[in-house]
């Protein structure tokens, strides 16, 4: 079915990608060993220490997020080393699969994927960890496939409760530059990220913020590693170089997404999505259907999953919606496949963005027969315009902003 118009990408990354970060992409291939190149290189690198809220250096390698998880794991871990991952959905499953395959021995605290990272689990196993066998405490900071967000800050406070010395390693990869994360402030050692989420690029990037214990612990760990060596990048990098060729017209469009973030300031950037995530769960709860994060704090700012009622398809809804209003949505994943679909809300989305997206959703649940209550793009309507009924359930309002 041919459409018109533009499509609606609402999965909850790759997220689209402004015209303005486009267009500063749109640029000769320049010699990535020129002084030119030098002062891109030296932009960005500076940039997105602004993003992660470090002092520290931020390593970009041309790969995805999973490369960068492997950069985290074979730059700070040894085979046969002990960590800490806590079971939030499908992205700490797939992390867990890949430090087993590293040779680590994963201690993997279950979960429903409805919940996210709860710090008091994770500091009693530390309180029982008197040997300190346990090397670093791995956690994903917001669970893509589920739409719950975790408390980094308070996983922190558990590790120092204990005054336990593991590295805490964490996954941005659909938080960074939508949600508040503070690398230095909160003790992150790694942060790992990626491009096609927040920064609003295409994918191919992929990052490590790392700190000082995150770059001594390099130095001595003996896991084999070649392009993901921290070592190799750090030293052409202080010169705005890399040590071999750089994802140069992704750069151009990395120097432009930050100069975006930092206009509208980063409080605002977090602040927005929280309203639209918000306005989201106001329509869901219009609908009468049920919201997978079941963590009253935890409702995650980039996207929301939605169960679907008994009896009715998730991907079969999704394919309605694609093949009649020209929108993907966000497929449920692994463990949740076909019963939940997802929408995202992040990046390059306003209120009127949403509105069309949550629309195509109330026609879609309409069109494929899925038991639903009309008016919830109304209700996000009345959320977005300050008129939230004063007895919603608390997780409507919008706290901190
Ligand atoms: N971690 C999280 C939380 C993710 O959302 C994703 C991808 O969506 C990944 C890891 C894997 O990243 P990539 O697909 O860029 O390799």
């Amino acid at each position: 079915m041919s459409h018109q118009g533009r499509h609606f990408l609402q999965i909850p990354g790759p997220s689209p990608v402004p015209d303005r970060v486009l267009r500063a992409m749109d640029m000769p291939v320049i010699d990535h060993r020129s002084a030119e190149f030098a002062e891109l290189g030296k932009a960005v690198l500076q940039g997105c220490q602004t993003v992660f809220q470090t002092k520290n250096p931020v390593i970009i390698f041309p790969g995805s997020g999973t490369g960068a998880w492997e950069a985290c794991i074979v730059n700070t871990l040894s085979p046969g080393d002990r960590v800490l991952m806590v079971e939030t959905g499908h992205f700490a499953t797939l992390w867990r699969q890949m430090a087993a395959r590293w040779g680590i021995e994963v201690d993997f605290i279950p979960g429903d994927w409805r919940h996210g990272v709860d710090p008091a689990a994770l500091g009693a196993k530390l309180k029982a960890d008197a040997a300190h066998a346990i090397k670093a405490v791995m956690v994903v900071h917001n669970e893509t496939s589920t739409g719950v967000t975790s408390d980094i800050a308070g996983v922190r406070k558990a590790i120092d409760a204990e005054q336990h010395p593991a590295l805490l390693l964490v996954d941005t990869i659909s938080s960074l530059g939508s949600i508040d994360f503070r690398h230095d402030e909160w003790g992150v050692d790694v942060t790992v990220s990626c491009s096609q989420k927040g920064f609003m690029l295409p994918p191919g990037l992929g990052f490590n913020a790392i700190s000082d214990k995150a770059l001594a612990a390099s130095k001595t760990n003996t896991m084999p590693r070649s392009y993901w060596d921290w070592a190799e990048m750090l030293k052409p990098n202080a010169n705005g170089f890399f040590p071999y060729t750089p994802a140069t017209n992704l750069l151009y469009g990395l120097r432009e997404a930050i100069a975006m973030l930092l206009e509208e300031g980063l409080p605002q950037v977090f602040a927005r999505h929280k309203r639209l995530a918000a306005a989201t769960r106001a329509a869901v709860e219009h609908w009468g259907l049920e919201i997978l994060c079941q963590e009253p704090d935890g409702h995650s700012p980039i996207l929301t999953a939605v169960l679907m009622p008994e009896g009715h398809d998730a991907d079969a809804f999704r394919k309605i919606v694609l093949e009649n209003y020209n929108m993907s949505l966000g497929a449920g994943l692994s463990k949740v496949a076909g019963k939940v679909f997802r929408i995202g809300h992040l990046g390059e989305c306003n209120e009127l963005t949403l509105l069309g997206a949550l629309t195509g959703v109330e026609m879609g649940l309409g069109k494929a027969g899925v038991p639903h209550r009309a008016g919830g793009v109304g209700a996000a309507m009345n959320y977005l315009e300050g008129r939230t009924d004063s007895n919603a359930p608390t997780h409507l309002k919008v706290v901190g902003v």
